[in-house]
């Protein structure tokens, strides 16, 4: 389903332009008003993880990144200052919750950060993640909504949900048309994080067929990713997202 609402309804709103924090940084019940880059690894290959890695460096943000699988180049990531790496089970592939966190928590110790693989949640789940030390929550989507903040999710704390803003597959093929040029000025105030997946971008096609028949099913020959590249897509938006930020100090 199409929807004709997008950031276009924000246009002339207070600019924030700062991707400074990961999620890890945020605390429950501060407004805050800027924006925190997010991606889903959804089995991607490192090679093609590190495309994105480069262009979010370039540009001095920093940003989590959701980790589906035991990576070389993730795990240097979690070692990093600028760049957080959570967690991103699939649920979808097996139902046994504990074992899927307990072996993405052994490829990432340090991770406190998680997203279900297609939103998969629910209360179970969520008392889980407290259980297991994650602290922080991004499963919930709230797109285009102003005024969002963390919140905590149970009444004695110990997990901290944090929605998100906006999304590439979302934006893409929810929107008619999409909005390839995300300004950063133009959002409204309130927290806004952005959703990315590696793979959309390195393969920066607007072609939602060509992603189900040919991306998707096999995200690991990245010579054939590559060819697919189209000319305008999640790295376009990526990218002008990125260019209207103001550098973090490092
Ligand atoms: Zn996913």
């Amino acid at each position: 389903m199409k929807t004709e609402s997008g950031l276009g309804i924000f246009r002339g709103r207070a600019a924030t332009i700062k991707a400074w924090k990961t999620i890890r940084d945020l605390r429950p019940d501060i407004p805050y008003d800027e924006i925190v880059l997010t991606f889903d690894v959804d089995g991607a290959p490192d090679e093609v993880i590190q495309y994105t890695v480069d262009l979010v460096r370039e540009h001095g943000a920093r940003a989590t990144f959701f980790a589906t699988h035991a990576s070389p180049l993730l795990r240097d990531l979690a070692e990093s200052r600028d760049l957080e790496v959570g967690i991103h089970p699939n649920y979808f592939s097996s139902t046994d919750f504990e074992r899927q966190v307990d072996e993405l928590m052994a490829c990432y110790p340090r991770a406190t950060s998680i997203r279900g693989h297609g939103l998969y949640i629910s209360t179970a789940i969520q008392a889980l993640y407290a259980a297991k030390g994650i602290t922080h929550c991004v499963d919930a989507i709230l797109p285009y909504h102003p005024g969002l903040r963390p919140v905590w999710r149970f009444t004695r704390g110990g997990l901290i949900l944090v929605p998100y803003f906006w999304e590439d597959g979302h934006a893409l093929w929810y929107l008619d048309p999409p909005e390839y040029h995300l300004d950063p000025a133009a959002f409204p105030t309130g927290l806004k994080v952005c959703n990315f997946h590696p793979v959309l971008v390195f393969t920066n096609t607007s072609d939602y067929r060509l992603y189900e028949q040919r991306i998707r099913p096999d995200t690991k020959d990245v010579a054939a990713l590559r060819a697919l590249r189209g000319e305008r897509g999640a790295a376009t938006m990526l990218r002008s997202l990125l260019s209207g930020l103001t550098k973090s100090p490092r």
